[in-house]
Parts: structure tokens; C-alpha cells; sequence
């Protein structure tokens, strides 16, 4: 069917509106494809509808093709299951809360691992039954402290995110490398330019946690790549190529041991996966402000560790009933770290260590380097951290410092470049942090219950849209790659006579017959006014039926090469089919 622009849901606007920055989000409401609501809450027409549809597409079938099935769990959900997992409240301020009519608790979604751990509980019991692996395309809502940008930081978004479940650590390396390979196809059928950055300290080799980052100047997140290797990483994930063996133990007012039962610290050595991590029990006497840990090195050498932050204040005060003193620290993306299920409360890097005047044992070139993690368990106790092993180099001795251009890789193979990108997708081996939290458990083969270990995998979809149009509109307007384009073609009459309107609607009439989707401006506007919506929406070819008809031409303009050129009109369809196809 023929979409008409004289009947289609739009308005296109002039000017850009008053609160956008970036150019996505210029030209998404310039062209009518969103509507703002309320800060990071929008509303898709048609237009923006359609490629919304197709993104979702593109990554719905890539999905089926790894074998993951489509769900859809509620966003509305019941504060038990949260609870549980303590994101109730670590969530924080992202977190949307609220209560109904009995006065329950409930919240809107941010993500969904524990619905997902708790639907395949309560389906399978049986070795035989695994690996699975659930999806869903579905809205989230977090309460972004920075809504940015329109539909690129939504308080409400779209997001694919899928779970993985199998019965052992290598069936879980098989389901995140069939999630790693379906993500790249995703990406390139959408023709973004993107990155692969390990996400995580590379503690786990790099790979338990990786994002996708889209090329963008107005990205959030900055990394570091190394041109010669393929080396690259999220400056918060930057780590040595050679991890020494330390040894860590207390030091002054802190004892630090091993503390390898507390679910959060357990959380972590799974993600640490044979990092040295230890910690201490604290009690509610503790200011965390004057933890010093000793590092012995294995030659014998010793250097002091002094840091402390409190992960976050309040929540620690509510817990110990006692105050808990600030370290004159940055977080490092607060947000962010409360949104990953393996830090637990608090993140610091060297920017935060420098700032608080702490000698850092780490080499210059390990921008993320210890992670201190503190977490309240229950009331009077909590627990510090210290991921350590590869984020320390065999000398220890010097100060951080960040990364910047022209640094040397960790690898040893080549110089880091920095640039910034969106994330787009990331994935994790989440091991068994939301299993045992639930006692997800089947009958194994030999008859004794298997905890199951867990994947989770998410793609920004509505975030897509934004990040397509920030890489490849021109001055003009957006520019869709076909596969996500709302039409396919957008057939312009240019001239007022009978004649061009009539060859218009046939060359729109055989191009729909042959299965394109078709835009027809069909308007009585000015063929400048026409020409320039054409260009601002962002279809990839433009067919225009003009004054040339008479004399039996068409032309057809390619937005992304920039071309015009003429076609003889007898042929026209079959050779705008040509270049379509
Ligand atoms: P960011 O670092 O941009 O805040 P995140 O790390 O918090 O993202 P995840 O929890 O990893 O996000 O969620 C998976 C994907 O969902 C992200 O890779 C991103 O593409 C998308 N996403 C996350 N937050 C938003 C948002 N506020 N608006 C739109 N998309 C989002
Ligand atoms: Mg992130
Ligand atoms: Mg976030
Ligand atoms: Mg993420």
C-alpha cells in the first residue's frame, strides 16, 4: 500500500526545538518521527514508529537465530523479587517506585533478571530442560538523573534484553558468545559503526562483561583503543595485559581477610573470576574513611593501600543506624554502577583515589584500577572489597594518572587512542548471583540439584533509533539505511501538471507492486517545501516526478551518495528497482 503524504499523521517543524542539543534529537522531532511527553518520555508517530518496528526486527530475528525465545514479562512489578536481590534499594534514585491501592509496593521495571530467574524456576526442574535462553522486547523505565538527548536517555525506553541460563561455566561461555556474535550481526545489518570494549577490569580476560559502543562525538562514555591490536576498553575497564600475583592483607585499623560468604563479595570473585578479592567484616563503628590494606607482593615487597568510601551513604546509614563519614571521593557514574548487578555499592577509580590524595599502586596506563566494593547486609555489618590481581602491575609503585591519547596499550602492542561512544548493547556472564538468590536449582544428571548459571544481555532499541540518526544524518536531514528506513522510497510530484502527477502515482504504483514500501507526496505544497521535507525525513532514495516527465524523465536522488541523476521514464521503474534492491 501506497502511503500518502497528504493523509499521512505528520508535521514537520521548522526549527529545532529549544531543549535539544544533539542532532538526533533536532531532527527526530524536526521531522515528526517523536514527540517530548516529559523529561526522557516520548511518544512515536507513524514515522518514527515504522523504523522503531524495523529496529526491532532486525534484532528480533537475530535473536530467534541463536534459538532464544520471546517472552514478555510485565514492567510492573512487585517489590518482593527486588528485595531479594537488595536492588530494591540499591537501585536508588533510578529506580521507580510506587505503591497501589492496598498500599503494596511495586515498580516499574529497570531490568529484568529476577522475573527471569524466577519464570524459569517456576517452568523447569530438569537437567534435561537446559540451556535456555528468554527475550523480550519490552519498556523499561529508570529514573535517569540526566534524561539526555530525547529518545538517546529515555526515562522510558525500549530494550531487548535477554537471559541465558545453563548448568555449568562453559555452557554460559557458549550463550554469551552466540549473544556476542548475534549482537554483531545485529549491528552491522543496522549499519552502525561501533566498538567492542571490555566493560569490566580485565580481570576476567576481557570477556565476561563487554559493551557496544556506536561511534558518537556526543557519546557518554569514553574508551581507549589501540589501533595496532583490536585492543580496546571502556576507560573504566583499562587494565594491565600481565596480572602479577598479590597477596593482600590487613594493614592499621582494618583486618582485611577473605570473606568469601557474603553473597556480594561471592557475587564478585564470580565476576573476578580468580582475581584476588578479599574483604573485611566492618561494623557500624566504622568510617570507612581509614581503611588502609597492605600489598604483599610475591618477591616479598610491601606497599600500603590506604582508601575508603563509603558506597552509598545513605543506604549504609539507613542499614548500620549509624553514621557512616564521607571520603572526599567522586563516584565514578554512580548511575551506572548501580545499574550493574556485580558492583555492589561502591566504585572508585584513580581519578576518585587522586582526588582524595591516596598514592595508587598502579601503573599509569590502568585507568580503572581497584574496585572497592562495600556493601550492607544487615544492620551493623558491612563489607568491603578490593578486586585486585590484574589491575595491579609487578612494580606497583607508581601514581595513576588516565589514559590519554598516545599512551601506551597494555598490551605492549601499539599506543591507545581515546573517543568517545553510546552504548548500544551490552553483555554480561552474570554467573549465579540471581540463582542463588532464588534457589534456581534442577535435577542434574546425577540426581543432585545444579544451581544454574546466568547470562544477561541487553540492547538499547529505542536508544538505536537516535544513535541511526546521529551517525548518518547529513546537513540536510536524517539518512536511513534501508533496512530500518520508514519507506523504502519517497516518490515526490514536483510539478503542478496532470501529466507528472499521473506518471508519479504509476511509478509509485509499480514500485509498491514490486514490494517496495512507498512514501508519495502527493501534497499540493511548493516542490521546494517538497524537496526539503523529502531531505529532512530521511527516506534513502527520493524518486522525483517533475518537468522532465513530459519530455519522458524522471530522476532519482540517492541521499547517502548524494547523486541525482536522470532516468528515462519508460525504464525508470525497473531501473530505480535496480538501484534500490
Ligand atoms: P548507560 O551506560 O548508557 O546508562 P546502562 O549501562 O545503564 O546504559 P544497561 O543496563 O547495560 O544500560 O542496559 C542495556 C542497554 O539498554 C544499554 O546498552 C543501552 O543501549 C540501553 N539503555 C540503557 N539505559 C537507557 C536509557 N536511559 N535510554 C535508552 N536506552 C538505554
Ligand atoms: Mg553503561
Ligand atoms: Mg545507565
Ligand atoms: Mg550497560
Amino acid at each position: 500500500m501506497i502511503t500518502r503524504l497528504s493523509h499521512l499523521f505528520l508535521r514537520t517543524l521548522r526549527d529545532d526545538p529549544a531543549d535539544a542539543e544533539v542532532p538526533s534529537h533536532k531532527l527526530l522531532v524536526r521531522a515528526g518521527y517523536v514527540r517530548r511527553i516529559a523529561p526522557g518520555v516520548y511518544s512515536w508517530l507513524p514515522l518514527g514508529l515504522r523504523t522503531l518496528r524495523k529496529v526491532e526486527e532486525v534484532v528480533r530475528s537475530e535473536m530467534n537465530a541463536i534459538g532464544a525465545q520471546e517472552i514478555s514479562l510485565p514492567a510492573l512489578l512487585p517489590r518482593e523479587p527486588y528485595e531479594a536481590t537488595k536492588r530494591w534499594t540499591e537501585y536508588g534514585d533510578a529506580l521507580f517506585r510506587l505503591k497501589d491501592r492496598k498500599g503494596q509496593d511495586y515498580l516499574l521495571g529497570p531490568t529484568h533478571e529476577e522475573l527471569f530467574a524466577l519464570t524459569v524456576k517456576g517452568e523447569y526442574n530438569s537437567y534435561k530442560d537446559l540451556p535456555v535462553t528468554l527475550y523480550q522486547i519490552q519498556t523499561k523505565y529508570r529514573d535517569e538523573g540526566r534524561p539526555r538527548a530525547g529518545i538517546l536517555r529515555g526515562r522510558e525506553f525500549i530494550m531487548k534484553d535477554s537471559y541465558s541460563f545453563d548448568l555449568d561455566e562453559d555452557g554460559l561461555k557458549k550463550s554469551y558468545n552466540a549473544h556476542r556474535e548475534a549482537y554483531q550481526k545485529i549491528f552491522d545489518r543496522l549499519g552502525v559503526k561501533y566498538v567492542i570494549v571490555a566493560a569490566t577490569s580485565g580481570a576476567m580476560g576481557g570477556s565476561a562483561s563487554e559493551e557496544f559502543l556506536a561511534d558518537s562525538p556526543v557519546g557518554e562514555d569514553t574508551y581507549v583503543i589501540c589501533r595496532e591490536s583490536g585492543y580496546a576498553a571502556n576507560v573504566e575497564a583499562v587494565v594491565t595485559a600481565a596480572p602479577p600475583e598479590i597477596a593482600i592483607e590487613g594493614q592499621a585499623d582494618a583486618v582485611v581477610h577473605d570473606t568469601p560468604n557474603t553473597p556480594t563479595i561471592d557475587s564478585l570473585v564470580e565476576w573476578a573470576n580468580g582475581a584476588n578479592v578479599l574483604g573485611r567484616e566492618a561494623t557500624a563503628a566504622d568510617t570507612l574513611k581509614n581503611i588502609l590494606v597492605k600489598l604483599v607482593y610475591p618477591d616479598g615487597k610491601t606497599e600500603i593501600l590506604g582508601v575508603g568510601i563509603p558506597g552509598d551513604r545513605e543506604v549504609d546509614e539507613k542499614r548500620l543506624g549509624a553514621s557512616v563519614e564521607p571520603a572526599e571521593v567522586e563516584l565514578l557514574d554512580d548511575a551506572d554502577f548501580k545499574a550493574n548487578p556485580f558492583l555492589v555499592k561502591g566504585y572508585i577509580g584513580p581519578k576518585a583515589l587522586q582526588a582524595n590524595g591516596v598514592r595508587y599502586l598502579v601503573d599509569p596506563r590502568v585507568v580503572s584500577g581497584t574496585s572497592w566494593i562495600t556493601g550492607a547486609d544487615e544492620p551493623g555489618k558491612h563489607y568491603v572489597g578490593l578486586v585486585a590481581g590484574r589491575d595491579f602491575t609487578p612494580d606497583g609503585t607508581i601514581e595513576a594518572a588516565e589514559v590519554r591519547d598516545g599512551d601506551p596499550s597494555p598490551d605492549g602492542r601499539g599506543v591507545l587512542e581515546a573517543a568517545r561512544g553510546i552504548e548500544i548493547g551490552h553483555i554480561f556472564q552474570l554467573g549465579q548471583k540471581y540463582t542463588d538468590a532464588f534457589d534456581v536449582d534442577v535435577l542434574g544428571e546425577n540426581g543432585k540439584p545444579v544451581r544454574l548459571t546466568m547470562g544477561s544481555y541487553g540492547v538499547g532499541v529505542s536508544r538505536m533509533v537516535a544513535v541511526l540518526a546521529e551517525q548518518k544524518h547529513d546537513e540536510k536531514g536524517l539518512r536511513w539505511p534501508r533496512e530500518v528506513a520508514p519507506f523504502d522510497v519517497h516518490v515526490v510530484i514536483a510539478n503542478k501538471d496532470e501529466g507528472a502527477r499521473a506518471g508519479a502515482e504509476q511509478v509509485a504504483a509499480e514500485l509498491d507492486s514490486l514490494g517496495f514500501e512507498v512514501l508519495l507526496d502527493d501534497r499540493t505544497a511548493s516542490p521546494g517545501v517538497k524537496f526539503k521535507d523529502a531531505e529532512l525525513l530521511g527516506m534513502p532514495y527520493i524518486v522525483v516526478v517533475g518537468r522532465g516527465w513530459a519530455e519522458g524523465k524522471i530522476e532519482l536522488r540517492d541521499r547517502f551518495a548524494g547523486t541525482a541523476e536522470e532516468l528515462p521514464a519508460d525504464t525508470a521503474v525497473a531501473s530505480v528497482a535496480a538501484k534500490i534492491r
